[in-house]
């Protein structure tokens, strides 16, 4: 293959770090500034084109990931933001929250369990109370441990598990359905996992079937209403949440090695989808699941 000269073209097997990674245990839910190599969530990269102005979004999970990718992407949209994390991750929100700021955004950090109904209505009523309202939506924070056999999945982690991956959405969603507008849209982060389950993650692919079926089912519900409901299905992505338990250590080592790229995605490589599906151009596509896994899985 010839190496290109132009240099708007990029090769994406090149250019984002290939396996092998080091070994690097976090206790769960793991911080993105202890990571190595550092995740790309866009900070240097990400260019908006005004495609959210004036819009409110509130993303679960917005601290690190791949749903600090879309807060940073939202808000060089032109959109304002409000993003939901666990209190112990805080380091890492305040530099979204920042990242925000810095574009002339309006940015607020609403720290939280999501595995509490109560939480999940106080999180919507402040996130209406500081945004002005609401119009996004983005269901992304998720719960991922890995257990080799069944027989050691406790009825603890499966709860959490459950909890967080399916009812926190429907718990959040509900809460926020009175404030959405039509024009809204609702987006959930699904996975690979729900096509394609892998042995060790039982619980959590259930999880991620269950997000999908959230979109379809909630899509025809509320498409009579004029809000759009879509869902995203990642791969390998280099976040706290592999390195947290998501994956044993030694799938750390070889992390993406085995997608046609060879490589795990890095979370600035999804942000624009999460903004294409918040975009009113997108105004037909609802019910969808968007996949980025690097070549490999579903959809
Ligand atoms: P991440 O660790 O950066 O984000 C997950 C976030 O979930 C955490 O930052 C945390 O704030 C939040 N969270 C977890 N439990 C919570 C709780 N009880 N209360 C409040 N917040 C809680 O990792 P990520 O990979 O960006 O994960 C984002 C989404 O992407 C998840 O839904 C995950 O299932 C999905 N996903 C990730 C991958 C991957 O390879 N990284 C692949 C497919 C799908
Ligand atoms: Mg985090």
């Amino acid at each position: 293959m010839s190496e290109t000269s132009n240099s708007t073209l990029q090769n994406p097997i090149s250019k984002y770090p290939q396996p092998p990674f080091n070994k690097q245990p976090q206790q769960v839910p793991g911080l993105a500034l202890k990571m190595d190599p550092q995740p790309d969530h866009g900070e240097k990269t990400y260019k908006g084109a005004g495609r959210l102005a004036g819009r409110k979004a509130l993303i679960t999970g917005g601290d690190s990931g791949i749903g600090r990718a879309a807060a940073i992407a939202y808000a060089r949209e032109g959109a304002d933001v409000a993003i939901n994390y666990l209190p112990e991750e805080q380091a890492d929100a305040d530099e979204v929250i920042a990242l925000i700021e810095a574009e002339g955004r309006k940015g607020y950090g609403i720290p939280g369990d999501i595995t509490h109904e109560a939480f999940c209505q106080e999180l919507i009523a402040q996130a209406v109370e500081k945004l002005g309202g609401l119009d996004i939506l983005v269901n992304n924070a998720g719960h991922q441990q890995a257990v080799d056999s069944l027989l050691d999945l406790s009825s603890e982690g499966f709860d959490a598990t459950i909890k967080t991956n399916i009812y926190a959405p429907f718990w959040i969603t509900k809460a926020a359905l009175p404030h959405l507008p039509a024009g809204s849209v609702i987006i959930a982060t699904s996975s690979v996992q729900a096509y394609d389950p892998s042995e060790n993650l039982f619980d959590y692919a259930q999880t991620k079937a269950a997000n999908v079926a959230f979109v379809k089912s909630l899509a025809k519900q509320l498409g009579p209403k004029g809000i759009r409901v879509n869902g995203v299905a990642p791969g390998p992505v280099w976040t706290p949440l592999q390195v947290s338990g998501g994956q044993p250590q030694d799938k750390i080592e070889e992390f993406g090695k085995t997608t046609p790229l060879g490589r795990p995605g890095q979370p600035a490589e999804l942000a624009s989808i999460y903004v294409q599906l918040a975009d009113p151009n997108a105004s037909y596509s609802t019910g969808q699941i968007y996949g980025a896994a690097g070549g490999s899985g579903h959809p």
